[in-house]
């Protein structure tokens, strides 16, 4: 309406004035105004439709707006909008019955956050306290979060401007075959190689000094790079054999994002000792993370006070968001449709686009969780922008997705299809046929 378009109009003037955005130059930045979003579609500034491939920042697993989950956030706030963390409240208790239900092994107790990097900074935390040793491994190509150890530990170069020492860090190469650290030519061969590297930086750095790995189950921002089979068993084996705690990260790849519930579980029966989340735990309706912890570790703190807390945690409105999201996906058959979309959909559609495209290197992922990475030229790898940094040329492909009505997720020099769990067929369809016409585009930018 020409109401909505007003408000949008005042909100941008206030934002420029007044709002200071995430990882930004203010004053270089024109950011999107939304006034209006619903299920897997937001309505910008100019109330252009737009069919959201990003899930916000990959969080909005259950769309936009899904009626149970607004429902129950309305209830939970005319019944009780918050409660301190020491007391007992029932949307609390059930949310973190249902995390612990639904995570793997003995994952049996839940600590939670407002976030994903306070849950990486009290993980880390549960680690060190539970072993008494100080330092950290975790991967290059990584994100866990924006607070300092989180951001510390990320290996994106987001980490760089904000390194002032790394504080007991030492980072390592995940698996990743197309751009291989490891002069691999098979996943198998990844897979071993990256295996042995890690093994040598734990020997190298003190075999008894690691207190924990912090690995994302399928690395989301730095490129949906799905392990080759046996790795993440492999990190396991060495993490028991050195008693290093593996806190895995599934704050983006969790809560069905991978088609299963945690993209660990694709590792084969893998339980991390500690397992981080948000975003999908309620969709980000209401800010919410959190740890799932152990039993062995929880019971360091049995007859032990943990040195840690937040007035937030376990928020109500949060909790009872989360609950109902649970529900929703559970009812709705949200995972098994993720699996279904990246089965039937996206894995053959990326396939078909990767061929048709010379600027495409390769396309890889699993569930709604997918990366296009696009190149220059296809012998050299060359990418289309460089490694934390972006290009005139993705930019013009962002844009020509917006102008057909696509709102994508990109980083570097990648494309992400990262849509809600439960976008309908069509939907994922019409996405991917944006992305392949936007390509054609892509294409006249190869040098070679
Ligand atoms: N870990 C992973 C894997 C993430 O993708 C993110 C956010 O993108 C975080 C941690 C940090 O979460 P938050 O932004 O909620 O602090």
């Amino acid at each position: 309406t020409e109401a909505e378009l007003a408000a949008g109009r005042r909100a941008y003037e206030l934002d420029r004035e007044h709002v200071f955005h995430s990882w930004s130059a203010q004053k270089q930045i024109k950011p999107m105004t939304v006034i209006r979003a619903e299920g897997s579609h937001v309505w910008d500034g100019e109330g252009r439709k737009l069919l959201d491939f990003s899930s916000q920042l990959v969080n909005t697993n259950i769309g936009h707006q899904h009626p149970k989950v607004v429902a129950a956030i309305q209830e939970q706030a005319g019944k009780l909008c918050t409660i301190a963390p020491q007391y007992v409240n029932d949307a609390r208790s059930e949310a973190a019955r249902l995390v612990s239900e639904l995570t793997p092994g003995n994952l049996d107790t839940v600590f939670f956050t407002n976030g994903g990097a306070d849950a990486i900074e009290h993980a880390v935390r549960m680690a060190r306290l539970h072993t008494g040793r100080y330092k950290v491994l975790s991967a290059y190509r990584s994100y866990h979060g924006g607070t300092a150890l989180a951001v510390n530990v990320t290996g994106d170069p987001r980490r760089i401007p904000n390194d002032y020492g790394t504080a007991g860090t030492v980072h390592f190469h995940a698996p990743f075959l197309y751009r291989s650290q490891f002069h691999a030519t098979t996943e198998q061969e990844e897979c071993r190689r990256a295996l042995d590297h890690l093994e040598s930086i734990i020997q190298l750095e003190g075999p008894s000094a690691f207190a924990a790995v912090v690995l994302e189950s399928i690395p989301g921002t730095a490129g949906i790079m799905v392990p080759p089979p046996g790795y993440l068993a492999g990190v396991r084996e060495l993490t028991r054999r050195y008693g290093i705690m593996f806190i895995a990260d599934e704050v983006m790849a969790g809560f069905g994002r991978s088609g299963k519930w945690f993209a660990v579980e694709h590792g084969g029966d893998v339980v991390p000792d500690l397992l981080t989340f948000a975003k999908g735990v309620n969709s980000g309706y209401v800010p919410l993370g959190g740890v799932a912890i152990s039993d062995e570790i929880a019971a360091t703190f049995a007859d032990t006070a943990y040195p840690g807390g937040l007035t937030y945690s376990g928020h109500p409105l949060a909790c009872a968001a989360a609950v109902a999201t649970i529900g929703a996906m559970r009812e709705e058959g949200m995972v098994e449709n993720a699996a279904r979309l990246g089965d039937a959909v996206f894995g053959p559609g990326l396939a078909e686009i990767a061929a048709r495209h010379q600027s495409v290197g390769e396309v890889r992922g699993t569930g709604a969780f997918w990366a296009i990475e696009l190149v220059k030229n296809r012998q050299t790898r060359e990418p289309l922008a460089p490694y934390g940094g972006s290009s005139p040329e993705m930019n013009t492909l962002i844009a020509a997705c917006k102008d057909r009505g696509l709102l994508p997720f990109a980083n570097f020099n990648r494309l992400h299809v990262v849509p809600p769990l439960n976008v309908t067929g069509e939907e994922a369809r019409t996405g991917l046929d944006i992305i392949d016409d936007v390509l054609g585009i892509a294409d006249t930018f190869v040098t070679g």
